[in-house]
């Protein structure tokens, strides 16, 4: 049997960029898939390109909204009848020096990633916890949630709690055998929505390179001297979430191409 057989996959921002890498890996492993999206045209044709309805639905949730979260998540059981696995994935950058960033910015950002993070991860973890089946909930943070960079600190400071979110729910949910672990991307231009929507732009100006240089940019400063794509972080996703690593939770992965000192 295929590795995620039998598996049931909720994943948020799924209808683009790497949450639709991870939609679509889960998927070929063999799980049935909840894509859940802003749109509910967006996240059902994302979800018609995995397979017919028995195998992966769209839902609209945004993850900001405890109800319309709790909404998505009864549908996921309605369909496929339980859930294992949750990745939070939305988000979206406004990223910008600390002086443009204003307090809507800053409640924007953190209403999507820190506080729709938890939304999804409280939601789901009573059903995790009733299945008594174990499961996993995987948040993609960022680089960003260890290292300072220029002009991003509402972004930052929302996969920093992202990042804490994983190791205090690492432990609430451990004893009923569900693991919980991050993701730590970086420079995934190729293939991302935040990218094309106006982050690229700001990120080129910040670093002095042309937009259209900017995924080159990011390989440059990394020790590998790759691009990373969305279904590098897809691997990671299939990787912590498998049979091999059930013994970890709590973790970080990078999947940056490297970072050195110097
Ligand atoms: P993307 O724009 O392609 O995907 C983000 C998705 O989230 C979109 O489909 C969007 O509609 C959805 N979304 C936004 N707000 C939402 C909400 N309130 N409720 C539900 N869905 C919502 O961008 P991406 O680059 O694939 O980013 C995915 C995740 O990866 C984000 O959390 C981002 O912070 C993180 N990340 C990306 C990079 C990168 O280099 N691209 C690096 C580190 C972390």
């Amino acid at each position: 049997p295929k590795s995620h057989q039998g598996r049931i996959a909720f994943v948020t921002g799924a209808a683009s960029g790497i949450g639709k890498a991870i939609a679509t890996r889960l998927a070929r492993e063999g799980a049935c898939v909840v894509v859940a999206d802003l749109d509910l045209a967006t996240a059902q044709a994302a979800a018609a390109e995995l397979g017919s309805t028995d195998v992966a639905i769209g839902v609209a949730a945004n993850v900001a909204d405890a109800d319309g979260v709790q909404a998505a998540i009864d549908a996921t059981l309605l369909a496929f009848g339980g859930i294992d696995l949750v990745v939070n994935n939305a988000g979206l950058s406004l990223s910008k020096p600390l002086l443009e960033t204003t307090e809507k910015d800053w409640d924007l950002q953190h209403d999507v990633m820190a506080k729709g993070s938890f939304l999804v991860s409280r939601a789901a973890a009573k059903p995790l916890i009733e299945q008594g089946m174990g499961g996993d909930v995987i948040y993609i943070s960022s680089k960003n949630s260890v290292f300072a960079g220029p002009n991003n600190i509402a972004y930052s400071a929302t996969k920093a709690d992202q990042a804490h979110q994983v190791r205090l729910l690492a432990v609430e949910l451990g004893e009923y055998g569900v693991r919980v672990n991050g993701i730590n991307p970086d420079g995934v231009v190729r293939g991302s929505g935040i990218f094309a929507g106006g982050w690229g732009a700001q990120r080129a100006a910040t670093y002095g390179v042309k937009e259209e240089d900017l995924g080159q940019f990011y390989a440059n400063r990394t020790i590998l001297k790759r691009e990373v794509v969305p279904s590098n972080v897809a691997d990671a996703v299939y990787v912590l979430t498998g049979p091999e690593l059930s013994r970890t939770t709590g973790l970080h992965i990078p999947v940056d191409s490297g970072v050195a000192a110097a």
